[in-house]
C-alpha cells in the first residue's frame, strides 16, 4: 500500500513537470511529509514491551503461579473466577457467554497486581505481554494510538508463534493511557490512545483465532475514564488491597523460602508487627534481612537482622551522621518522652525505642499494633494525638523549652485532631466536611491539642525521675527494645495511668 501510494506520488510529479507545471513546491511539501512519517515509525518501531515467556523446564527458573502470591485470597479467588471465561472457552461460546474482554485490579502499589497477572497468563498457558500506560505518552500525535495497535497485532502474533490460543496484554499504570478524555493538556493525542484502546477492546470476540485478554492496573481507579468501565470493556474490578497479619505471614513464608532462618525469628511476630506493610516491602524487608546477616558474618538470618530491616523499610538507611552528645541527649529524653506516653495510652505498645538517625530522624519509637485494626475510637485517637507530643512535652520538662525536632510529630498530631473532628468525634459533634469553616476547623484542633498537651505534661511532670532514667539507658545502648523498657518500667513502680480522654 504505502508503495503504491509513494509510486503514484512520483508519477503524478513527473506528469506535472511534463506539462510545464512548476513542481518544486509539491517536492518539499512530499519531503516535509516523509520526514515526519519517518519519525513517527521509528518511533514506534523502535519501541519495546516486555514479553514475558514461560521458563524453559530445566532452566531453574519456575513460572509464577497463583502459589507465589501470598495472602489476597479473595482478590485471587475472583481473578481465578473470571479466567475461567478464558480457560473454558468452547463451553462460554456455546452458550453463548459475551467473552470477558478486560479485568482491572486496582490497589496500592506493591501489593502484587503484576505477579498476579504473571500467574492468570500461566493458569490460562496464554503468552504475556506486559506494557505501562505511560510507554504510551508522547508529544507526537497518533504515535500513542499506533502503539496500542502494534500491542494488540503483536500479542495475536506472538501467540501464534508459540502455538497458543490465547494472550494476555498486562497495562500497569493504566490511568496514565485511560484517564477521563479531555482532561489533559495535550488531550487530543490522550484521547486518540484511550480510542484506540477502546477500539481494540471492541473489537476482541469469542470466535477470534487468539482470545486476548487485557489485565489493567492502577492505584487510582478514580482517574479512569468511565467508558473504559462500562460492560463489554474492563467487566471485572479487582480490588487488591494492603495484606492483613494473616496475608503478612503467607507472604513472609513465601519470601522466606530458600532463606536460612535462625531459631529466634518468629514470623508471626513479624506478621504482627508490620501493619501497613505491603507484599513487596515484606520482600525487601526478608532481602534487607539477609543482606545485614551477610555484613555481619552470620549464617542464618536472626531476629536482630530482622528488627534492623523492618526499621530500615520503615525508616530509610542508617547514617553516619553524628549529632553532638547534648543533642543526642535532647532526642534521648524526646523519644522516651513518646515511649512513655505510648506505654500509658496502650500497655505493651512500644517495639522499640531507638537513637540511631535514619533517614530523616535523630531517633524513633516504634510501636506494635495489637492487631489489624481499621476502625479508630474517640479515645485511641486521642490517645495517639497524645503520643506524638509526648516527645516536645519531654523536652520542655527536662530542659525547659522545645527544639524544632518536633516539627513533624505536631503535623501528625494535627492531622490525627483533624480526623477526629471529620469523623464527628470531637466537641463540635457531626459536621459537614464541605461546610465547616477552616477557623472553626482550626480552632477545634487548636483545642484537642491544647488539651492533650495539658494532659501529657501532668502524666509526665509525674514520672520525670524514670523518663530520666530510661532516657539515660537510651543514651547509652542506642536501642531499648520494648519488653526491656516494660521490665524496667514495672521495677520502677510505673503504673499504667489511664489516659481516659476529657471533653
Ligand atoms: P505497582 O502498583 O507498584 O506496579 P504491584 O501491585 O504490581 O505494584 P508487584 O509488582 O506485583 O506489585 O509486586 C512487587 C514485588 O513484591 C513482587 O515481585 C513480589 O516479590 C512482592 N509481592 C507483592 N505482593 C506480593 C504478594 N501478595 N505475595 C508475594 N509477593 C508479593
Amino acid at each position: 500500500m504505502k508503495e503504491v501510494l509513494v509510486g503514484l506520488a512520483a508519477a503524478v510529479v513527473v506528469l506535472l513537470a511534463a506539462n510545464g507545471v512548476a513542481v518544486t513546491p509539491f517536492l518539499l511539501l512530499g519531503l516535509i511529509a516523509g520526514m515526519v512519517w519517518m519519525l513517527a515509525e521509528g518511533r514506534s518501531a523502535g519501541w519495546r514491551f516486555e514479553v514475558v515467556e514461560a521458563p524453559a523446564p530445566g532452566s531453574g527458573h519456575a513460572p509464577v503461579t497463583f502459589d507465589d502470591v501470598g495472602g489476597q485470597e479473595v482478590p485471587k479467588r475472583e481473578l481465578m473466577e473470571a479466567l475461567e471465561f478464558v480457560r473454558k472457552a468452547e463451553k462460554v461460546a456455546r452458550l453463548g457467554i459475551r467473552p470477558l474482554k478486560g479485568i482491572l485490579l486496582a490497589g496500592p502499589p506493591g501489593t502484587g497486581k503484576t505477579l498476579m497477572a504473571k500467574a492468570a497468563a500461566h493458569y490460562t498457558d496464554s503468552v504475556f505481554l506486559s506494557v505501562s500506560g505511560s510507554q504510551f505518552v508522547e508529544m507526537y500525535a497518533g504515535i500513542g494510538a499506533q502503539r496500542v495497535r502494534k500491542l494488540f497485532r503483536d500479542a495475536r502474533e506472538l501467540a501464534r508463534r508459540q502455538g497458543k490460543d490465547s494472550a494476555m496484554i498486562f497495562i500497569d499504570e493504566i490511568e496514565v493511557l485511560g484517564g477521563r478524555r479531555g482532561q489533559h493538556a495535550g488531550h487530543v493525542e490522550y484521547d486518540q490512545t484511550l480510542n484506540q484502546l477502546l477500539v481494540e477492546m471492541d473489537g476482541l470476540t469469542q470466535s477470534d483465532p487468539v482470545r486476548v485478554l487485557v489485565i489493567g492496573a492502577t492505584n487510582r481507579a478514580d482517574l479512569l475514564d468511565p467508558a473504559l468501565l462500562r460492560p463489554g470493556r474492563f467487566d471485572r474490578i479487582v480490588q487488591v488491597d494492603l495484606p492483613d497479619r494473616e496475608g503478612r505471614l503467607h507472604i513472609l513464608k513465601i519470601h522466606a523460602r530458600g532463606k536460612p532462618l535462625a531459631d529466634d525469628v518468629d514470623l508471626e511476630a513479624v506478621a504482627r508487627d508490620t501493619f501497613g506493610f505491603s507484599g513487596a516491602h515484606l520482600e525487601n524487608l526478608l532481602n534487607e534481612a539477609a543482606i545485614l546477616a551477610m555484613r555481619a558474618g552470620r549464617e542464618r538470618i536472626g531476629a536482630q537482622e530482622i528488627r534492623d530491616a523492618i526499621d530500615k523499610v520503615m525508616m530509610g538507611e542508617r547514617l553516619d551522621r553524628k549529632p553532638r552528645r547534648e543533642e543526642l541527649w535532647r532526642v534521648s529524653c524526646h523519644e522516651m518522652g513518646h515511649a512513655l506516653v505510648a506505654e500509658l495510652v496502650r500497655p505493651g505498645a512500644v517495639a522499640s525505642v531507638t537513637v540511631t538517625s535514619r533517614g530523616r530522624a535523630l531517633g524513633y519509637m516504634r510501636q506494635t499494633p495489637v492487631d489489624d485494626q481499621y476502625l479508630y475510637t474517640r479515645d485511641e485517637l486521642l490517645g495517639q494525638v497524645a503520643v506524638c507530643l509526648g516527645g516536645a512535652v519531654a523536652e520542655e520538662i527536662v530542659f525547659g523549652g522545645r527544639s524544632t525536632g518536633s516539627a513533624a510529630d505536631f503535623e501528625q498530631a494535627a492531622q490525627l485532631a483533624e480526623r477526629i473532628v471529620h469523623a464527628g468525634l470531637s466537641n463540635l459533634g457531626i459536621v459537614h466536611r464541605e461546610r465547616l469553616s477552616p477557623a472553626a476547623l482550626h480552632e477545634e484542633i487548636q483545642r484537642i491539642l491544647r488539651q492533650e498537651e495539658q494532659r501529657v505534661r501532668e502524666l509526665l511532670s509525674d514520672r520525670q525521675t524514670v523518663l530520666k532514667e530510661l532516657a539515660r539507658k537510651l543514651l547509652e545502648d542506642e536501642v531499648v527494645p520494648g519488653d526491656e523498657l516494660r521490665d524496667r518500667l514495672s521495677r520502677s513502680g510505673f503504673e499504667p495511668a489511664s489516659l481516659a480522654a476529657g471533653s
